[in-house]
């Protein structure tokens, strides 16, 4: 029994392939494959397919599961989505999975021998009219196909006419090569589908070497059989492809060929996920590029402070549909606060800083409190934070008129410093304008480390900073980049962006412990959420994102609005 047997009910791609491992339909270990387009950066919904297929590779000793780009298409290629798509799949799996890497592009030419088998055993032909004429005589549901009159070319002039095109003869769009298989086939796929046509485009990484490609669906299946693949996984839209796929594999004779299964693509709530609408944001400066913290792609999920092992769970826990069901992104921030709250260490920042003066502790004295990093876990240790006269707290923790059930600081109400003093306001300094500038308060000097000596309650505890020791900070506070719920609603979902999903706080306050914090670190600022430093710090000026806040202020949005 595999460990992951343990963990609950499988999905139903699982339960097929362990079928075929109990029937022994493979020679070969279960060997699955992630073959992105290398046209843009993975987002979420690449993790879905991540996980499924490396899960998947687990489910057999000596099992693998490769990632192939699928780099077919000159066009739209470039190496930078190739180095993107790399590092974000090795974050995805974490460093103790293994993985090979392989390039479609470096299977042109067993493609091409394969090509030239087809046309000898007469399964394949040169068709010489342009692409859009073989559209328009290919029919479609309700009307058969017509064949190319090229359909009965002897093999000698298919041969001929296919290595000239190889050699370069021809120009873009002169000939295609097509397979042999039925024109009036009730599936349209079949209806005599391209192989290679003639595209004389610089390649990324094979330069000019080839000026035909080969489509999607004559390399896809092959690529996977060359790789030895068992289990190729896609997403629906490729169910319509599955009959076509096995056609190849069959007229090449290819043993043990590999199995199309297909699943639901993962949609969010409140989330685009297409490459090209992603692309789109970008390009029109509707975020800051493929990785700014709000994009739900791989990078830009880093950077928001997501965890791998909380995306891992996410993709767990929604399990695999056999639709295309969006998912309810809270799941998705559930996991991730579940995550964070096990592992972010506790610190204090005070985003809207508010003066406190401790009237009766002595100018210059500072005592350091140890405060735990991680509640309940000894592990994770301790630190020191400095308490002193001078103090900031969080401008939203005071209230100078305070209803009944306010336990926070208001005036002549006594509340607790986390883990240092208790303290209680006397006065409330404003400035010409009226704004409240500054509390003064005295403590109780019986009360160090925040609790009384005699025992009576304090019910409010609040964060706050040292201010002499304090460190000046940015803070990004990030939200859903859209603010509906189905943002493809009414057909533009520019139109759904979130005008609040960013907002600057500039003057900060947080504790000395993260004057040096490195670009990735995360943790809880007390109260408020989970934050990590972002690459933007500069030594002495962190820079932090809101990864997410402490609590779902959108599910109270909702319930407020009867959708609950
Ligand atoms: P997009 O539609 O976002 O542009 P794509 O399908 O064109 O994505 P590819 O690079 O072709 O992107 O995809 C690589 C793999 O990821 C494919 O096997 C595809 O089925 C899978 N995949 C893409 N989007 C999702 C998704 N939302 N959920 C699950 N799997 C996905
Ligand atoms: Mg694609």
């Amino acid at each position: 029994m595999t460990e992951r047997e343990d963990e609950g009910p499988g999905n139903f791609v699982e339960d097929l392939v362990r079928e075929d491992i109990a029937q022994g339909r493979y020679a070969r270990p279960v060997t699955t494959r992630f073959p992105p387009e290398p046209n843009g950066y993975l987002h979420i919904g690449h993790a879905k397919s991540i996980t499924l297929n490396f899960g998947l590779s687990k489910l057999q000793k000596g099992g693998k599961c490769n990632l192939r780009f699928d780099d077919t298409n000159p066009v739209t290629e470039d190496p930078e989505f190739v180095e993107s798509i790399q590092a974000d799949v090795r974050w995805i799996v974490g460093d103790e999975a293994t993985f090979d890497v392989y390039y479609a592009s470096d299977y042109f030419e067993q493609l091409y021998e394969w090509a030239e088998q087809l046309v000898k055993k007469g399964l394949a032909y040169v068709d010489s009219r342009s692409e859009e004429v073989i559209r328009e005589t290919r029919g479609d549901f309700h009307k058969p196909g017509v064949n190319s009159p090229f359909r009965e070319r002897s093999v000698e002039e298919n041969l001929d006419l296919l290595r000239r095109m190889r050699a370069g003869a021809f120009d873009d769009g002169a000939h295609v090569l097509r397979a042999k298989i039925d024109m009036q086939s009730p599936d349209i796929k079949l209806r005599d589908p391209l192989m290679y046509r003639i595209k004389k485009a610089h390649h990324y990484r094979l330069g000019d070497a080839w000026c035909i490609y080969p489509m999607y669906d004559w390399a896809h299946g092959q690529s996977d059989a060359i790789e030895g693949i068992t289990h190729s996984v896609c997403s629906l839209e490729f169910v319509n492809h599955r009959a076509l796929y096995d056609w190849f594999l069959k007229a090449l004779e290819l043993e043990q060929p590999p199995r199309q299964i297909e699943f639901g693509k993962l949609a969010l709530t409140y989330t685009v996920l297409s490459k090209r609408r992603l692309k789109r944001l970008v390009d029109e400066g509707h975020v800051d590029g493929w990785d700014d913290p709000r994009m739900p792609t791989i990078a830009g999920m880093r950077r928001r402070g997501f965890t791998p092992e909380a995306l891992r769970n996410f993709c767990e826990r929604v399990g695999v549909s056999k639709n295309d069901g969006a998912v309810d992104i809270s799941l998705l921030e559930f996991e991730l606060r579940e995550h964070l709250n096990e592992t972010s260490p506790r610190v204090m920042a005070v985003l809207r800083p508010l003066k406190l003066t401790i009237t009766n502790w002595p100018e210059g004295e500072i005592e350091h409190f140890e405060l735990q990093n991680i509640p309940n876990d000894d592990a994770a240790g301790t630190r020191k934070v400095p308490f002193g006269r001078n103090l900031w707290v969080d401008h939203d923790d005071f209230l100078e008129e305070a209803p009944k059930k306010w336990w926070r600081l208001a005036p002549g109400k006594e509340v607790r410093l986390r883990g240092a003093a208790l303290v209680t306001v006397n006065e409330v300094v404003k400035n010409a304008a009226g704004d409240v500038v500054e509390l003064k308060c005295t403590w109780d000097p019986e009360s160090r480390g925040g609790s009384a000596a005699d025992g009576r309650k304090v019910r409010g505890t609040i964060h706050w900073v040292h201010a002499d020791s304090a460190i000046d900070a940015e803070v990004r506070l990030y939200d859903r980049l859209f603010a509906a719920e189905d943002p493809y609603e009414g057909g533009d979902f520019l139109a759904h962006l979130n005008a609040s999903s960013r907002q600057i706080v500039s003057d900060c306050k947080v504790e000395p412990s993260l004057a040096d914090a490195v670009a990735g670190t995360r943790v809880q600022f007390e109260r408020t959420g989970y934050f990590v430093v972002d690459r933007d710090s500069k030594p002495g000026a962190p820079v932090f994102n809101r990864t997410i806040a402490l609590k779902d202020s959108w599910a109270k949005i909702a319930k407020k609005q009867g959708k609950n």
